[in-house]
């Protein structure tokens, strides 16, 4: 193995790693946003329920001036009543005083449902924030543990990084233009080895003529199929 091709090989080593903890890093990432969306969710229940109980709230209030409305108007009907002279404009009174408490009747029913139904708002709402309340403590623990593995991790990115850094001022610098540019546009190894006659990423086949120049590590050739570095693994043979 030449050493160009080592300290390339070392590169990409260090470069994996590197790509590793960002993998990581995303995961727990991605984890800790699992955890928000369950909270999230539940907040935009709590939303709902908030908005639901105004309404009810506000329902019950426009009933009870109606109500009030009502019963003033009846006050005034009974006042006339004790003033009417002659029975036949009494007893019209009297049927508007009934045909009123008839619709005031089913007006107080209608308050009586819409104020349960305000109570029933407030125990949805009580049991929204019991719901989120008990998420928050569920997740404490694992949020912690997350926290932690962050810290350990960005940790071990900046030696990584660090120990990236130091590799690559070691690699040629016109190898190591062509290794970036292949990094930048694949995610896995960009220098592989030959496998048999074949590139190792893509499996197409290798010139014979390429293969030994490969092999004598003469030069370190792209795939021309799908461009990652090649170079071939020395065996005990
Ligand atoms: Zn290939």
């Amino acid at each position: 193995m030449t050493d160009a091709l080592s300290r390339l090989l070392d590169l990409q080593t260090k470069d994996l790693a590197l790509l590793e903890t960002d993998v990581r890093l995303k995961a727990i990432a991605d984890e800790l946003a699992g955890l928000d969306a369950q909270i999230d969710s539940a907040r935009r229940d709590l939303a709902v329920s908030t908005k639901r109980h105004e309404d009810a709230v506000k329902r019950r209030q426009d009933l009870e001036l109606r109500i009030d409305g009502y019963r003033a108007i009846q006050d005034k009907r009974r006042q006339r009543l004790e003033t009417v002279k002659g029975a036949r404009e009494a007893q019209a009174v009297v049927t508007e005083v009934e045909m009123a408490r008839a619709v005031l009747v089913r007006e107080e029913a209608e308050w009586v449902k819409v104020a349960e139904g305000v109570h029933d708002c407030e125990r949805a709402i009580k049991a929204v924030e019991d719901r989120i309340a008990a998420l928050q403590a569920g997740q404490s623990a694992q949020r912690e543990t997350l926290q932690a593995e962050i810290a350990e991790l960005e940790a071990a990115r900046s030696a990584a990084m660090a120990a990236r850094d130091a590799a690559a001022v070691e690699v040629d610098r016109a190898i190591r233009a062509r290794y970036d540019r292949l990094r930048s546009a694949r995610s896995n190894a960009v220098v592989v080895a030959l496998r048999g006659d074949a590139c190792g990423a893509c499996f197409t086949a290798v010139p014979r003529n390429r293969r030994t120049q490969i092999r004598a590590g003469v030069l370190l050739d792209n795939c021309e199929a799908c461009g990652v570095i090649l170079y071939a693994e020395v065996t005990d043979e």
